[in-house]
């Protein structure tokens, strides 16, 4: 396992996320511990001492699992990330002391002020957390502070010039690097030299499989590269970037980021230009070409307001089912599962888009997951 120095010790490139571990009830709340618990002790006899959890990940059985596996080593041979998210509990102290028994310690060694968003910075920043986790950390309870940001790179260049940070984690992979945000909120890190915790690395598992005609461009360059060892292999290759978390689940998944990050390699100028070509070709494969024109609107007899639920489909299709909650806030009187497979809108369409087929797809995806 490749190490990279943090001030005055080393972490692992490859950090643990401890979110994703299977459960077993469908609420996601009762992590199953045996299984967790191999990959936690995997994680830490491979060289990984990164482990990140957050006090309302799982409900809490996320800080408790962790603890009940690791407390079994020797305390100064691994680092524990864990977090306060502010929209999910007020009472910082009380969240704390808790935490601290939940992971079996008496010292959290990176503590984030979680998940940064424009409605709760300015509570963040003015109900006197950071005064009370600076308190903490002159106790020896807290070793860094930093913070985890889902907001604008504006919002986060704000926080971050509000306090010394240690360090700050967000969302950073290569297709919201070209498509997104990412790009900006690493610079704006690096300007103000706060190295860099990286979640989603993989896009919550989106980037582990591309389009075909994308993948052979990945597998012609590096055919012995996994697909999504190259979204690894991208945030690895910044060297702004700390530590790479990854939500593994499975010991396959951990093997194959393990190879990933036993050499110090990073992509070339030549393999950043082929990611890059590659993920243009994702994207645009991926993306139903609707130019929003509306010549379809009014010959649908249902009076469904196809290039909007379209434009729902493509973020669907590039950021996951959890963004199927929009199709309710289209205004339209018919909705997808309303369409009779007419085809009139088909043959106005400039684009020559299946329309029908498109609306046959989100419809199924809304019942499926009960919208
Ligand atoms: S195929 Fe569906 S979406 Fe297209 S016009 Fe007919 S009902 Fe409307
Ligand atoms: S006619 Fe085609 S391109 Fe125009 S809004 Fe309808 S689906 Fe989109």
């Amino acid at each position: 396992m490749i190490k990279k120095p943090f001030k005055d010790i080393e972490l692992s490139r490859l950090g643990l996320g401890n979110m994703r571990f299977h459960t077993s009830d469908p609420a996601g709340l009762k992590i199953k511990y045996d299984e967790a618990h191999e990959v936690i002790d995997y994680a830490y006899n491979h060289g990984i001492n990164y482990f990140d959890t957050a006090h309302v990940y799982n409900k809490g059985d996320s800080e408790r699992c962790l603890g009940e596996c690791i407390s079994k080593y020797p305390r100064d041979s691994y680092y524990l990330a864990t977090k306060f998210n502010i929209n999910a509990e007020k009472d910082y102290k009380r969240m704390f002391n808790e935490q601290l028994e939940r992971l079996k310690t008496d010292r959290i060694d990176f503590y984030l002020v979680h998940c940064l968003l424009e409605n709760n910075i300015d509570e963040y920043l003015s109900c006197g957390l950071i005064d009370f986790l600076e308190d903490m950390r002159s106790q020896g309870k807290i070793r860094y502070i930093g913070f985890s940001s889902h907001a604008s790179t504006q919002s986060l260049e704000r926080f971050a010039d509000s306090h010394p940070f240690d360090f700050c984690q967000i969302q950073l992979n290569y297709f919201d690097w070209f498509f997104g945000n990412s790009k900006s909120e690493y610079e704006a890190l690096v300007k103000r030299n706060i190295p860099i915790m990286v979640m989603e690395p993989v896009r919550g598992g989106r980037l582990s499989s591309l389009t075909p005609d994308a993948e052979a461009i990945l597998k012609e360059a590096h055919p012995e590269w996994s697909i999504s060892s190259w979204a690894l292999r991208f945030v690895k290759s910044l060297p702004g970037v700390q530590v790479i978390l990854s939500g593994m689940n499975d010991l396959d998944q951990m093997r194959d980021n393990l190879e990933t990050f036993s050499t110090d390699d990073n992509l070339s100028d030549e393999d950043m230009a082929t990611l890059e070509k590659a993920v243009r070709l994702f994207k645009k494969q991926l993306t139903i070409p609707c130019t929003a024109c509306r010549y379809c609107v009014d010959h649908c007899p249902m009076k469904i307001n196809i290039p909007e639920y379209l434009k729902v489909l493509n973020d669907v299709k590039a950021n996951g089912d959890m963004n199927l909650w929009k199709a309710k806030n289209v205004d339209s009187e018919g909705t997808p599962a309303d369409c009779i497979g007419c085809g009139s809108c088909t043959v106005q369409c400039p684009q020559s888009l299946e329309i029908p087929k498109y609306m046959a797809e989100l419809a199924e995806k809304l019942e499926k997951h009960g919208h």
